[in-house]
């Protein structure tokens, strides 16, 4: 059978079922993924030696004879495996531990590679646990010896020598068409992709590997970049708008600031057109998002439109609709508010996930808040199959884009971004403190004055019973150590009523501190609350606890946050302590991306941020090339008509066909 990329490894000679099941713990399941499965490390085994000359230290490979090989079993248990090897030049002693079989595999008489280190045992030189690779006469190249030799991610069942033999073994056999146009691979300076693979996997030398990798990261960044063009040229083909009339607000009542003004401008030209606008307002926390989507839903119903608000939770859909319905109703508009307990009409409809429950008419706009909550699937709900009407979209989100990202997977996606805040905001004055400052720091908590904000660790990306109990204990503890005054409790598993309950007698000061699970985070506003602290803080990346610390500090009173921590790791502090000198959201995120890598923080799966192999997100100098490579491309021919190798890749999921997740 011919091989393809397509092919299934079990119809890979040599692989067959069982080492296909073991393969797929590997995430391997097609040649390709075999092919792309790139090695971690390389061993330097390319210093070739007679014997005569090897020297203690040395990592090298001898082209021996075996003279004899034996089993030794040591009175303290060890069993050593002991072969004398020579060649024309001399003899050498090898020894391998716990490999009882090999004399099973290497007999005398055997021409053999050996490829490791030369040591002392006792005082004759050794060589220890070499790779072996047996020389037949038909030859052919080596794999496991005298050459700079892959070592893959393993597992069970799986060692790198039998994966070095399979990949080789298709790099042979198999015929790769080079999708990458002649004009982009010479004008980047780039190899082959078959050339590519073969450096790789079997490097000549240390420059054949940057140059083999260099390719394939340029070919991941660029066909992520290619996929985000297809969509957002589909999406705009074959949906089709309502026209919205740009309108303002009238009086509102405080300054916008310059941002909020452009990205109204933006939102506004969008929405003008019968292209539905795909938009994402990225704004750090207090940035005055609320007031930007309140224009474009005032807007949308002067043209005689609904629009739907979604919210993650239920406590921000009914924060926004007090927010919107002081905005709005005085403009004779009227807001429903629909969760799993209450369901009224309106103009405008603010909600939660109920809001999905039936499909609604008229719509005209459809906003978002917090868009890692909401699924392409559910969007797709919303539009349901009428392209004449697709609503325009509009998402906001806190979570700062690191620019490399935005220029990647998001280029589907338009952006306005709030970088000011409104004015009179004050800096959070923030510490990390560490276990023995924590009485303390208790201490000083109780001579402040405003309410106070106390956020449990988090423990698990949903909130699950563990959570919940250790927040039943952190509301304990907290009673004991603040016996004067009255503590709230707020976590995901109350009912919708009590969590109502709980938020509103903080906010009327009923209670004067409020524990709380990270899951209810976000989005709540509560002027009075003047300290945030979180339990645990090193469990949270650095854009969830700027968020978290942007809970505090909206009224006029200084604002605090402490970030209690358990941790003793210089690394987990240090990066902690950047939340005492940094105050703005998309720069954390960026040291945060620096530290712990987009996987960490942006968590792969939930955010159908893509997984790389090679590329990084940080490594801009690619992301530029690409990102100008397929411009000069589609420029030209913006449906690929030319190019159909490439057409065929970027009509895929980018999410689905990267990622096996
Ligand atoms: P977020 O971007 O976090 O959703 P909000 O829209 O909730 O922020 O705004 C936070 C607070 O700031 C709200 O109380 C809002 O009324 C207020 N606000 C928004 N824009 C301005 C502004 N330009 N000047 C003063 N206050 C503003
Ligand atoms: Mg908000």
């Amino acid at each position: 059978m011919d091989l393809s990329l397509d092919t299934p490894v079990r119809y890979v000679p040599h692989i067959g079922p069982v080492m296909a099941d073991r393969l797929s713990i590997l995430e391997i399941f097609t040649v390709q993924d075999l092919l792309y499965h790139v090695p971690f490390r390389y061993d330097d085994f390319s210093l070739v030696s007679p014997i005569a000359r090897v020297k203690p230290g040395e990592t090298v490979t001898v082209n021996a004879t075996i003279e004899s090989i034996k089993n030794i079993f040591t009175k303290t248990g060890k069993r050593i495996q002991e072969a004398k090897v020579t060649d024309e030049s001399g003899a050498l002693t090898v020894i391998w531990f716990n490999q009882i079989y090999l004399v099973k595999i290497l007999h005398p008489g055997d021409r053999v590679h050996l490829s490791g280190n030369i040591g002392f045992f006792g005082n004759k030189l050794v060589m220890t646990s070499p790779q072996y690779e047996i020389i037949t006469d038909n030859g052919g190249a080596s794999l496991h010896t005298g050459r700079l030799v892959p070592v893959y991610p393993e597992t069970e069942g799986v060692s790198s020598k039998w994966l070095r033999g399979r990949i080789a073994h298709i790099l042979e056999n198999i015929l790769l068409v080079d999708f990458l146009p002649q004009e982009i691979i010479k004008n980047n300076n780039l190899i082959s992709l078959s050339a590519a693979l073969q450096s790789v996997h079997f490097p000549k030398n240390n420059g054949e590997i940057e140059t083999g990798r260099h390719r394939i990261a340029f070919d991941e960044v660029f066909l992520l970049q290619l996929r985000a063009y297809e969509q957002k040229r589909a999406w705009q083909q074959t949906q089709k708008a309502k026209k919205i009339q740009p309108v303002n607000i009238p009086h509102i009542p405080f300054v916008l600031t310059g941002d909020q003004n452009r990205a109204i401008a933006e939102i506004l030209t969008d929405l003008q057109k019968s292209i539905p606008m795909n938009r994402l307002l990225v704004g750090d926390v207090g940035s005055g998002k609320t007031v930007v989507a309140a224009t474009a839903m005032f807007a949308a119903y002067k043209s005689g439109l609904k629009s739907l608000l979604m919210a993650p939770t239920q406590i921000l859909a009914e924060q926004h609709f007090k927010t919107i319905s002081e905005l709005l109703a005085p403009h004779g508009i009227s807001i429903g508010l629909v969760t799993g307990n209450t369901k009224t009409d309106g103009d405008i409809l603010i909600g939660t996930h109920a809001l999905l429950s039936k499909p609604h008419k008229n719509i005209g706009l459809v906003v978002v808040d917090e868009q890692h909550r909401f699924g392409v699937g559910q969007r797709a709900i919303l539009i349901g199959d009428d392209k004449k009407n697709t609503p325009h979209f509009l998402t906001m989100t806190a979570t700062p884009i690191p620019r490399t990202m935005a220029k990647t997977i998001l280029r589907s996606i338009d952006i306005s971004v709030l970088t000011q805040m409104p004015k009179g905001r004050q800096v959070i004055k923030t510490w990390v403190v560490s276990p023995e400052k924590r009485s303390r720091a208790y201490e000083w908590i109780k001579k402040q004055p405003g309410q106070i904000f106390i956020i449990c660790p988090l423990i698990e990306e949903s909130e699950t019973l563990t959570e919940i109990r250790s927040v039943k204990e952190e509301f304990k503890k907290i009673q004991q150590i603040f016996p004067d005054v009255s503590v709230g409790l707020l976590h995901g598993k109350m009912k919708p009523k009590e969590k109502t309950k709980a938020l509103d007698d903080f906010r009327n000061k009923e209670t004067q501190i409020l524990v709380a699970t990270p899951v209810v985070e976000v989005g709540i506003d509560i002027a009075n609350a003047t300290m945030m602290v979180i339990e645990g803080a090193d469990r949270f990346g650095l854009g969830q606890l700027h968020q978290l610390r942007g809970r505090v500090g909206r009224g006029t009173l200084q604002s605090y946050c402490l970030l209690f921590t358990q941790s003793t790791e210089e690394k987990a502090i240090e990066r902690l302590k950047s939340l005492e000198t940094i105050h703005n959201g998309p720069e954390l995120a960026e040291v945060d991306l620096r530290l712990r890598g987009p996987g960490e923080v942006f968590g792969t799966r939930q955010h159908g941020v893509p997984h790389l192999k090679i590329a990084k997100f940080t490594d801009m100098e690619t992301v530029n090339e690409t990102q100008h490579a397929l411009m000069t491309i589609t420029n030209l021919d913006p449906t690929l008509e030319k190019f159909p190798l490439l057409r065929d890749i970027a009509k895929k999921d980018i999410i689905e066909s990267v990622s096996k997740d």
